[in-house]
């Protein structure tokens, strides 16, 4: 095909790499092959009945026209309750959006505010769309590396060594895909004290793991530590990994009026409104009982403490264990400078993934497309079943390494 028909903006950018990473795996299993894919970011339990009722009821009602804009009043409502009751937080339902998944959130804020060539602070390592969505949008992804001793959070001197007279965003993502690092009030506020001097630079919170957390939920926000930013940030947020709803595509973000009213003229000539059955199944979500959500953290929780002790003790690999999300980032510094049995040298994270995928079978993202090396990404919203078999064939993969 002429590459000339397809934009420069779509040009710069990339497949998501853990699609790619799946799809790797699935055409494995096709031909044949035994594969055990830590790759998803998705819950693996089912949405719960009573949602699942709600979409069917309101579907059998008739809600199966175009809906409001920004969403249906009654979805609208349920997320300012949720923002007061979980959050403490102040909006009504002018100052929100509901768009299709957090990720339509994020990328129409994106691309209603960015001129060509405005810098966007992402702290790495990052969710992978990140970048992508700011270079598609004609932005400039300015990543920060938060290394493994600072807790993989971004430190209030690294965030004011990197904002610049162009900086339009900083991104924060907590509990963070991949590391599961949350940030604390205290250091929310060092971060708020650093922003304080550039009253230009807003903030974009994404909270979509806000209450996959192991300690006491929902994970502390921002604007909950620093209320002062309130009229210079977007939270963004859905229903997608709280209540295993993935596929129903519910985000929505709250904010200012002039930026929300900046999403709703761009998603209006863009997307349209978000599926109307979805909002009301989402709409039950929020406001229905949540005994879901504490027991499926209850599951996450063991699987993080199983799947972590057995990673640590394979020689050469070890990880933090994460204060929130469903993901393990492993150190695999000590496999650098080794050998396989056919002879490779082991150079890259990249290359250790596919080591692992090749020879175990098991399908990994490495660190590489989060931005922060050597490191892989290990999904734990599988069964135990299958994290022990997997980390079983990673510990045997690995002995053979010379
Ligand atoms: N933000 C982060 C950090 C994510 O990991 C994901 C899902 N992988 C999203 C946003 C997108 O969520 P949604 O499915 O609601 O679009």
């Amino acid at each position: 095909m002429d590459s000339n028909r397809v934009a420069e903006r779509v040009r710069r950018i990339k497949p998501s790499p853990s699609t790619a990473a799946a799809e790797r795996a699935n055409q494995l299993r096709r031909e044949g092959h035994s594969i055990v894919s830590l790759v998803v970011g998705e819950p693996d339990f089912d949405t719960p009945p009573h949602i699942r009722a709600a979409a069917a009821a309101a579907m059998n009602a008739g809600a199966t026209r175009y809906t409001a804009l920004p969403g249906t009043l009654e979805l609208r409502r349920a997320i300012v309750a949720k923002l007061q009751r979980e959050n403490g937080l102040q909006y009504e339902p002018q100052d929100i959006v509901v768009t299709n998944g957090a990720k339509s959130a994020i990328y129409s804020a994106l691309a209603a505010t960015l001129e060509p060539g405005d810098e966007v602070i992402i702290p790495a390592p990052y969710w992978v769309s990140y970048p992508d969505m700011v270079l598609a949008c004609e932005g400039a992804p300015v990543t920060v590396a938060c290394p493994e001793e600072d807790g993989f959070k971004l430190s209030p001197s690294r965030l004011e060594a990197a904002i610049t007279p162009r900086t339009r965003w900083l991104v924060l993502n907590s509990p963070s895909n991949p590391t599961g690092a949350t940030y604390t009030v205290n250091e929310y506020k060092a971060l708020a004290a650093v922003l304080a001097r550039y009253p230009a630079v807003m903030v974009m919170t994404d909270d979509i793991y806000e209450h996959i957390v192991f300690g006491e939920g929902p994970a502390p926000h921002l604007l909950a530590a620093a209320p002062e930013l309130k009229d210079r940030t977007l939270a963004i947020n859905g229903v997608s990994k709280t209540y295993a709803m993935t596929g129903w595509r519910i985000g929505w973000a709250a904010g200012p009026k002039d930026l929300i009213k900046a999403l709703d003229t761009f998603l209006s000539q863009s997307a349209g409104n978000s599926c109307s059955i979805s909002q009301a199944a989402a709409a039950a979500a929020l406001d229905g009982e949540q005994s879901f959500v504490a027991e499926s953290v209850a599951t996450y929780r063991q699987r993080r403490d199983a799947t972590a002790a057995a990673v640590n003790a394979i020689p050469g690999l070890s990880c933090r264990l994460p204060d929130g999300a469903f993901y393990l980032f492993v150190n695999c510094a000590g496999l650098i400078g080794r050998m396989t049995p056919a002879g490779k040298p082991i150079e890259t994270d990249g290359d250790v993934v596919l080591y692992l995928l090749e020879v175990a079978g098991v399908a990994l993202v490495a660190g590489t497309a989060y931005g922060l090396s050597p490191y892989f990404r290990l999904s734990i919203a599988t069964s135990q079943d299958v994290l022990d078999d997997g980390v079983a064939r990673i510990a045997d993969a690995v002995a053979k390494l010379r």
